[in-house]
């Protein structure tokens, strides 16, 4: 069985957006690979916080993830900061990055950009990134393609560790018989692409995201999701009730996508191309098909909020897991570097 890692930021409870773009997929992918998820608080740490808040914020991450599917029976889900070899590794991987591909990376010069002092810490992301994942030598990482490009970073790590540290014999050249058939130690991890799912903003304006006020979270009441539902943005087109709308270009329809069956997302559209509906009439049944989804994600978060300390054994458990693999890629990694 093949494995994966997946990290998410502890930024609270999720959203709609993380769910369908992200976690929902890791709720499948659970059952056919080897699966390891990590709320990653070491890349959180990047940008000013509070503590307390940080400490609140991962476990809203552990309950939504739990609550979303997660089962740690069959996924090793933990916190990155209780599995110290992911920094100890990304401090191995700081020495073989050049600083000029580090400075390439979009996100760090976006930030640089934009921030007067940025901290080392920004522009050193993506080698931790690398270090997440090439500690449990994971062949697939769930991604979305914005990320393609710091998976490739950690594919290069991959290969130059590889190269420097771990390379073929010399009789395994041109010719040999077994040339081609050997595993190196760090596999070059390959994007496992999500089924794109950009959810955008009730706003229809950018991706849903906490920072600009769009989302829907998946705990919330249905009552307070109708009262964002009611006013979202739909098809400009659709100025009165009587005019066709198009309904590849309306926010609402990708919702229906994502929640409503096929046979109602067919009946969304008809319905939207001949103003045979309002628009109201269409957000009310696309809550009704929330509301299947998400109605028995609430009442699970409520058992797992119920009983804080099976949550805090289920993260310990996940730790000791990862652990137990972390430190045999470290003994090994630190054997062939010379290092003690
Ligand atoms: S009818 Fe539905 S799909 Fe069409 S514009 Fe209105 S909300 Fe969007």
């Amino acid at each position: 069985m093949s494995r994966i890692f997946s990290g998410i930021q502890p930024s609270g409870s999720l959203h709609i957006g993380n769910y369908l773009g992200a976690v929902k997929n890791w709720a499948e992918l659970q059952h056919k690979y080897e699966s390891f998820f990590c709320i990653v608080d070491y890349h959180a740490i990047t940008v000013p916080y509070e503590p307390a808040d940080l400490r609140a914020r991962t476990a809203d991450m552990a309950l939504g993830l739990l609550a979303a599917g997660l089962d740690p029976s069959k996924c090793t889900l933990f916190v990155q900061s209780m599995v110290p070899e992911h920094t100890e590794l990304a401090w191995i991987f700081n020495t073989l990055t050049p600083l000029g591909e580090l400075e390439r990376q979009t996100q760090f010069k976006e930030k640089a950009s934009r921030e007067e002092s940025v901290p080392a810490g920004i522009l050193n992301y993506p080698v931790l990134q690398a270090a997440d994942i090439l500690l449990y030598r994971a062949e697939l990482v769930p991604v979305g393609e914005d990320q393609l490009q710091h998976l490739e970073l950690s594919r290069e790590i991959a290969r130059k560790w590889n190269a420097r540290f771990d390379p073929p014999p010399s009789h395994e050249g041109v010719g040999a018989e077994n040339a081609g058939h050997r595993r190196s130690f760090f596999p070059e991890p390959k994007g496992l692409l999500t089924p794109a799912r950009r959810i955008m903003g009730l706003d229809g304006q950018a991706k849903m995201s906490k920072s600009l006020g769009n989302t829907v979270e998946l705990l919330e009441d249905p009552k307070s999701i109708w009262e964002k539902l009611r006013p979202a943005v739909t098809n400009p087109k659709r100025v009165r009730r009587t005019d066709p709308g198009t309904p590849e270009v309306c926010n609402i329809y990708h919702l229906h996508k994502a929640f409503s069956p096929p046979t109602t997302v067919e009946h969304v559209a008809t319905q939207c191309r001949t103003a045979g509906w309002g628009c109201i009439d269409c957000k009310k049944v696309l809550h009704e098909s929330m509301e299947k989804e998400l109605a028995p994600i609430r009442a699970r978060a409520a058992e797992i909020a119920a009983n804080p300390a099976k949550m805090r054994k289920d993260l310990a458990n996940g730790a000791e897991h990862a652990r137990s693999i972390a430190s045999g890629t470290m003994s090994e990694v630190k054997k062939k570097m010379g290092l003690t």
